[in-house]
């Protein structure tokens, strides 16, 4: 089954779209995975799905953004599976519009869970791995993490910062056997992307990947997948993205 099999894993946003991938691909591997996302209805609903197909998936209401609620998720996940191996903090949420007209609560509504909710679940984490003597863990960041865009100031920032997070994480822990990476996704057609959300946008949106079209949820799971697996990479950020940044 791999390294995968027997390990306790966190996916949140774990109810759609990358964070959904990521709970199957990870459970298909032989691991126990909780899968926290805001959405109760939804997050419930798949977590049965998966049971149903005989994986070992529990979910866990969790707002990202939110310190106390991350920590809770974490005491949950030790309380149901005896300890905690891996954390993907994948919770987040887009922004539109020109950064002139922003508030500064639309500014910080984006900030709070994609920025400040990587921290609460990376310290969370890292305080169990801690205590077992190692863990991994991975975040979503995105190619606005790498390169800008106009019109998603605080997305931008947000992704930008993950990966200064991840790269300073993995460094701070690389000797205490706790690995920090993370991949940077183009466009994923999920929850947050797709034609009816979209409309004209995304043909535009295709037409910036050099390969032709946009990624599917599994393909960016995929890249969970390996760097949970391997033990030599720490620090990284792998885009995942039909050659966005690759131009
Ligand atoms: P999605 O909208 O399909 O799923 C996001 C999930 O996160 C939803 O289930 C939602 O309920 C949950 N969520 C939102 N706020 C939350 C909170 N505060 N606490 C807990 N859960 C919360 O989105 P997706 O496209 O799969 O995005 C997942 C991650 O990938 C995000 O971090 C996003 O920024 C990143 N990303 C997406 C794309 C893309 O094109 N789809 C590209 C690059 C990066």
């Amino acid at each position: 089954m791999g390294k995968l099999d027997g390990k306790v894993a966190i996916v949140t946003g774990g109810a759609s779209g990358i964070g959904l991938a990521t709970v199957k691909a990870f459970a298909e591997k032989g691991a126990k995975v909780v899968l926290a996302d805001f959405n109760v209805e939804v997050g419930q609903a798949k977590a049965d799905e998966l049971k149903a197909e005989g994986l070992e998936v529990s979910f866990v209401q969790v707002d990202a953004g939110s310190e106390e609620s991350v920590k809770n998720l974490v005491a949950k996940a030790v309380q149901l599976y005896g300890k905690l191996d891996v954390i993907v903090n994948n919770a987040g949420i887009g922004s539109l519009g020109e950064m002139h007209e922003l508030s500064y609560d639309d500014y910080h509504k984006v900030i709070r869970v994609n920025q400040d909710g990587v921290f609460f679940g990376t310290k969370y984490a890292v305080q169990e791995f801690l205590k077992t003597g190692g863990g991994v863990v991975l975040n979503t960041s995105s190619i606005l993490g790498l390169v800008a865009e106009a019109g998603a100031y605080p997305y931008v920032a947000s992704k930008h910062a993950v990966v200064g997070m991840t790269k300073s994480a993995a460094l701070q822990y690389a000797g205490r056997n706790i690995r920090v990476n993370a991949v940077s996704p183009g466009y994923v057609v999920s929850g947050m992307v797709n034609k009816e959300a979209l409309g004209e946008f995304y043909d535009g949106l295709v037409a910036k990947h050099p390969i032709g079209r946009l990624g599917n949820p599994d393909e960016i799971a995929h890249a969970f997948v390996f760097l949970a697996e391997n033990d030599f990479v720490t620090g990284t950020v792998v885009p995942v993205d039909g050659g966005y940044t690759a131009q």
